[in-house]
């Protein structure tokens, strides 16, 4: 039940939400208005309306299985905990494709979707990853292949000499069908200059995306929030996502990420508190009107600020992941993945209905 005019009028927020129960676009000003906002539940109750009128009171999760194939990267972000110099630096790993057939194989949910991602290593061609895709398309014929961040196409590209759209053509052809949303971090240049200078910048990330649309392709987003990044910057993210968004439709889900400040070199005075996270969760529900979902990302939250989540706006707990190397090196104290039964009874627990789906949100028996 959302609160009434009266307590919104109080807040400064009269108008922000006549605009959400009108199904009116909210504009930067309405966003910072939002994030100003000194109390988080009135935010997260208007997250909690679009989302409840989107979606009812369906919470999605998949049996997905993720490979990180690499920690081996040439960029050397600033926040990252997950990444090695170069093959010979201790913790140093590069699976084969029958690796990851084999952890396939050892897992012991039969995914529906995989979820590959790793380091932008100095040497592994564009083969590498045609063989890896071929051979578990191969085997698993029916199984959405869901990989490769913007940052990882845009370095395989670079390094082949190829563009993007033919890299894109070419792991198509092996049995790509979807990219996952990593590497957009925050698209603000001066920030991306301090956490991510190698990087793809922001204008790159979203047209190896755009590109990706162009050719059918349907893909995830998300934003890293919490380090050293202003509201604006949060805004003006999630603004440009809705842009490129109006453009061709592509993005499925949104997934936002908060900071893990744990084993990263980069420090900050004020790490995020479990409201912030939720508060940020509930507005990018309210800002992305055209992105379908909003993913609770278990894995970074925390099962239990997950299942906060899906009250402030999100619709998706993610899935079983089996094996998660990325959030865990940044200290992610999540374990490593959950069964159908737990994730069921974490979405029941708050008061949603799980619905198993597919990577497009169909949803599927399982
Ligand atoms: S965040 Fe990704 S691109 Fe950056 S250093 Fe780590 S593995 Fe490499």
């Amino acid at each position: 039940m959302i609160f009434n005019t009266d307590f919104y009028h109080s807040l400064g927020l009269a108008d922000v939400r006549r605009k959400v129960m009108d199904g009116e676009r909210l504009s930067m000003d309405d966003g910072r208005a939002l994030f100003n906002c000194p109390e988080p539940l009135a935010v997260g109750a208007l997250a909690n309306e679009v989302r409840r009128r989107m979606h009812g009171d369906k919470a999605f999760f998949v049996a997905n299985r993720h490979i990180n194939y690499t920690n081996v990267c040439v960029n050397a972000c600033s926040f990252c905990a997950y990444q090695r110099e170069d093959d010979e630096q201790e913790g140093a790993f590069v699976l084969t494709a029958q690796d990851a057939l084999d952890k396939l194989a050892a897992s012991p949910v039969a995914p529906r979707e995989v979820h590959i991602v790793g380091g932008c290593h100095p040497k592994l061609p564009l083969s590498y990853f045609e063989e890896m895709l071929s051979a578990i398309r191969s085997q698993y014929p029916d199984t959405v292949l869901k990989c490769f961040t913007a940052v990882e196409i845009g370095h395989f590209a670079k390094l082949e000499g190829v563009s993007i759209e033919e890299a894109l053509k070419r792991l198509q052809a092996a049995g790509l069908d979807m990219l996952p949303g990593g590497g957009a971090e925050i698209f603000a240049p001066d920030v991306r200059e301090q956490v991510c200078p190698r990087k793809l910048n922001g204008d790159e990330w979203l047209d190896v995306h755009r590109k990706a649309h162009a050719m059918g392709m349907k893909t995830n987003c998300t934003m890293l929030f919490g380090h050293i990044e202003s509201i604006d910057d949060r805004l003006d993210h999630l603004i440009r996502l809705r842009e490129l968004q109006d453009e061709h439709g592509g993005f499925v889900c949104f997934i936002p990420l908060p900071f893990l400040t744990e084993n990263s070199a980069l420090t900050i005075d004020n790490p995020l508190t479990g409201l912030e996270k939720l508060k940020t969760i509930a507005i990018s529900r309210l800002m992305l009107d055209n992105v379908p979902h909003i993913k609770a990302y278990w894995v970074m939250l925390g099962v239990k600020e997950a299942q906060a989540a899906l009250k402030f706006g999100a619709d998706d707990f993610d899935g079983t992941v089996v094996e998660e190397k990325i959030g865990h090196g940044a200290g992610a104290s999540t374990t490593q993945g959950m069964t159908r039964e737990e994730i069921r009874g974490m979405i029941r627990g708050c008061g949603f209905t799980p619905v198993e789906r597919d990577s497009y949100f169909n949803a599927v028996e399982g």
